[in-house]
């Protein structure tokens, strides 16, 4: 038989040849370094036969940031794990060890509670397997033979997964521990540079609440020392960087388990959440928005009438009330669609682009609340553009330019998604390649690079989905961009063509940031608590040095609050290197220590991230005037 190597060249072999074989035939230092193949884009294990005709490619100790590269190394250490804690632990019940996006983890059911204490001696017996040196081994068995053996040796789970596994059963063996396992695995440890067990969880068999709990040990592993300094590097500017840590160090919002996932915002959090309010209308009246403001409860008639009760109820807060029963909103866009709909429309009229941030509700699951990431209480940046269907290509147009603004406000690099008719879609295939070009041409004329997920739009129309990656290189879905006419429909809604004529009009639901508390959250951990100046709820921060200098501190501070800045004074009876300290501590871009030798023409200002300098009051305004200045940067 033949295979197809990378270089289109092909390799005769004899028939049912394995992967390994296959290396071996190209060259021993191959062999030897392989980890797995790819054939025709699947992962195979290096012991199962290839065949003819088939396009091959080996992945070896060199791939180190391939991701099933990774996921096979990873795979395999969760094997070194269980044989670890089987050891040190007689008596365990072992469940199931799957690789994860940054490493691995494996459920195990212990006799006694272990702690995070013992990890490291876990870690311990793992690298000393590694250092044994520990080979695998594949066999294939039957249905019968898996389940007896299992039994035997006291392994419920197990015993349950072999009955519930389709196809071939296959075991996987190194050293003194045998797994049921598809695989693929390596060959043996000697890839395996690098591992950390990294934390400890609860986890339910199956995850499901009413199984057992069993203990959860995740763990990471890589390729080389390096890559796994920078990973933990990594995590470790996450959790400095972690939005519910800054929440607390910077009093910004807390969570109150009387309203599980709704903030509680604090005076400087209000700051914050006023400057994202004031950017929105001001962007708002510039680009021809109009503001406004309806109900937060709706009975049960207008949910049927937009359809949120058929398809959204169970995410709705509902009550009951003068024997009827009453729906908090989760969208805005019934409440919009009633205005529309409250006078006779004109084309001239048109578009018409309501804009509104209230508050909305969502009765998302406990377990699913994190944060200011997933809260019940969402206050969207949310608009509603009715237009004809001309002037939808516009529309569009007008939402990507917007949302390219403020995306590059707050230094972020936007992603944009478009996606396409789905197979339960309303109207008909001739109505789609309308909206879905318009959609595209909007894109391309605005410049905007953007991937296509085809079948992913919703039922109603085609949508633009708005992604940022962070500074870590994690990527966050913010806002949305979606053509409907569906709603307008079942609204009756209408207005009078040029035609004399009645037409139903098309709406664009928008909203660019998404919900207000999560882009705060993202934002947060974007900046690492250090806001931009226009953004910081303190600017300025003044510190007299002794009690003789406090009248002159609070002189200085009334003044820089009378050219509309946002300045304190810090009078506590600290030294005032502690205060400086704590002033850094809660990120203020400005402090200012005033002693014996400060006026208003000599100030000791230190900026952060720039050191200390002398300056007059005149030259630090001049620097607050063009810090100021970043919040507009529109011509
Ligand atoms: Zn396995
Ligand atoms: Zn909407």
């Amino acid at each position: 038989m033949k295979i197809v190597l990378p270089d289109s060249s092909e390799l005769e072999l004899p028939d049912g040849a394995t992967g390994i074989e296959a290396a071996r035939a190209i060259g021993p230092k191959l062999a030897e370094q392989a980890v797995l193949v790819r054939v025709n884009g699947a992962t195979r294990d290096l012991r199962l036969p290839l065949a003819d005709g088939e396009s091959v490619r080996f992945l070896t100790t060199r791939d180190t940031q391939d991701p099933d590269a990774l996921y096979v190394l990873r795979h395999s250490t969760a094997h070194l794990l269980a044989e670890a804690v089987m050891r040190l632990y007689p008596g365990v019940k072992i469940a199931i060890g799957p690789p994860i996006a940054d490493g691995f983890y494996y459920d195990f059911e212990f006799t006694e509670p272990i702690s995070e204490d013992d990890l490291a001696a876990i870690e311990h017996e793992i690298r000393r397997e590694i250092e044994d040196g520990r080979v695998w081994t594949r066999e294939e068995l039957s249905l019968e033979d898996a389940v007896g053996r299992f039994e035997a040796e006291s392994q419920p789970y197990k015993v349950e997964l072999a009955r519930d596994a389709e196809g071939t059963i296959s075991l996987y063996t190194q050293g003194d521990f045998t797994d049921l396992c598809r695989g693929p695995h390596l060959q043996d440890t000697s890839p395996i540079k690098a591992l950390k067990l990294t934390s400890l969880a609860g986890a339910y068999w199956r995850g499901d609440e009413r199984n057992t709990q069993l203990t959860r040990i995740y763990g990471t592993a890589f390729y080389s020392q390096a890559d796994l300094d920078a990973h933990l590097e990594r995590l470790e500017q996450a959790r400095a960087r972690d939005h519910r840590r800054l929440g607390v160090q910077l009093d910004l919002f807390h969570f109150d388990e009387h309203s599980p996932g709704s903030p509680l915002w604090h005076p400087k959090g209000m700051v914050v959440w006023n400057a994202l309010e004031d950017l929105r209308r001001r962007e708002n009246a510039r680009r021809g928005y109009l503001e406004v403001k309806t109900p937060l409860i709706y009975d049960k008639a207008l949910w049927i009438t937009s359809g949120h009760w058929e398809k959204f109820r169970e995410n709705m807060f509902l009550i009951e009330e003068e024997g009827k029963t009453w729906g908090l909103k989760p969208m805005n866009c019934p409440g919009h669609m009633l205005l529309f709909g409250s006078q006779l429309r004109s084309y001239r009229d048109l578009p018409i682009r309501y804009a509104e941030s209230s508050t909305l509700h969502r009765n998302e699951l406990a377990g699913t609340l994190h944060g200011l990431l997933r809260v019940r209480h969402v206050t969207q940046d949310d608009s509603h553009i009715f237009g004809t269907r001309e002037q939808i290509e516009d529309e569009i147009f007008g939402c990507l330019d917007y949302a390219a603004y403020l995306y590059d406000l707050f230094g972020m690099d936007c992603r944009f998604e478009l996606s396409t008719r789905p197979e339960n879609k309303l109207g008909t295939d001739e109505e789609w390649d309308f909206t879905e070009g318009a959609l595209q041409s909007a894109l391309e004329r605005r410049g905007l690079a953007y991937e296509l997920n085809e079948g992913d739009g919703a039922f109603y129309g085609p949508k633009i989905d708005l992604h940022m990656t962070d500074v870590l290189g994690r990527s966050w879905q913010m806002g949305t961009i979606q053509l409907d006419s569906q709603m307008p429909a079942r609204f009756g809604l209408s207005y009078m063509g040029p035609d004399n004529r009645e037409h139903t009009p098309y709406v664009v639901h928008r909203a660019l940031l998404g919900a207000l508390e999560r882009f705060a959250g993202i934002l947060i951990e974007h900046v690492g608590g250090e806001f931009p100046f226009w953004l910081a709820p303190v600017q300025a921060r003044v510190l007299p040095v002794g009690e003789s200098h406090r009248g002159a501190a609070r002189t200085l501070q009334a003044r820089l609050v009378g050219e509309g800045y946002r300045a304190d004074v810090d009078e506590r009876d600290e030294t005032v290197g502690k205060r400086i300290r704590d002033a850094e501590l809660e990120k203020i871009p400005f402090v200012l220590v005033y002693g014996d030798r400060e006026s208003d023409v000599a100030l000791a200002v230190r900026e952060r991230g720039a050191g200390q300098s002398t300056v007059s009051l005149d030259e630090l305004l001049g620097r607050f005037t063009e810090l100021a200045a970043e919040a507009d940067p529109s011509p």
